[in-house]
């Protein structure tokens, strides 16, 4: 039986913290060192999980400094990224300046970034060709409403979603994908472990399809939606699920860790 610390397919688990419009850049510092004790006294192995937090952008150069001064086996990212590299776009933030301080990650199409600030399918491709472009890692968020749940089930959207996202990547492409039902995302009520597996695996079919059968087994496909320590365990036993991307339970410390520590308490 393949080992809780890696995946059937040797994919190391992702764990990421969206900590969407919260803390700000002391307030980072502070939870990033608290983070990193609390993981490092649970003695986590770090080879076996990738603990990746999303601070909000002003936070981005203090996280950088804290984890490169203290040598802290953290990764980072941020919560969005433009589609373009310079130029008039006020407010924007580019992907190679996200590269610039050391960013692993970038996350693309969250839910609310796509409902509250109108992101496409387009817009979502096109983020995502810069970041591959800045050799940032995306990760890419799909997910249906209760309206296309009811209306499509579970996959026809994420899927569409997943295969407008791809477009024009080329094959062989590093790329994590969260599948992030929107109707589990701060609603307390998650998808249960078979619904996310059934996603995960029509999910890792586009990824083949749109760049090669190794880039599928080597992306990294999490769940996202009301994920605690409770629940995570439940997840993490499925084939097809590589971590999760975690919002409100990302800024409590302890159970962030827990969530982190899957492997401790998933009882198999
Ligand atoms: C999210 O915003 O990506 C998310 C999964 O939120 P929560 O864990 O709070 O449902």
């Amino acid at each position: 039986m393949a080992s809780m610390t890696t995946t059937s397919a040797g994919r190391i688990p992702l764990i990421a913290g969206n900590w969407k419009l919260n803390l700000d850049h002391l307030q980072a510092i502070a939870f990033v060192q608290k983070l990193a004790w609390s993981l490092k006294d649970a003695r986590l192995d770090f080879n076996e999980v990738e603990v990746a937090v999303f601070p909000p952008f002003t936070d981005l150069r203090s996280v950088q400094t804290l984890i490169s001064a203290d040598k802290l086996p953290l990764k980072f990212g941020a919560q969005d990224v433009s589609a373009h590299a310079s130029g008039a776009y006020t407010g924007e933030i580019a992907a190679g300046f996200l590269k610039a301080l050391d960013c692993d990650f970038v996350i693309i199409g969250h839910s609310e970034r796509r409902t509250l600030h109108d992101e496409t399918d387009a817009v979502v491709n096109a983020k995502t060709i810069a970041a591959v472009q800045s050799s940032l890692v995306p990760i890419i968020c799909v997910g249906e409403t209760a309206a296309d749940l009811e209306e499509h089930g579970p996959s026809a959207v994420p899927v569409a979603q997943l295969t407008a996202a791809l477009a024009g990547i080329a094959s062989g492409s590093n790329v994590v994908v969260a599948y992030e039902p929107v109707w589990a995302i701060g609603s307390g009520q998650a998808a249960t472990p078979e619904q996310a597996e059934q996603v995960a695996a029509a999910l890792r079919a586009v990824v083949a399809t749109a760049l090669g059968d190794d880039a599928a087994a080597a992306t990294r496909i999490l769940y996202g939606g009301s994920v605690k320590s409770a629940n995570i365990a439940g997840f993490m036993r499925q084939p097809n699920v590589d971590g999760a991307l975690v919002g409100g339970a990302s800024l409590d410390i302890e159970e962030f860790s827990s969530i982190v520590r899957f492997q401790k308490h998933v009882g198999v």
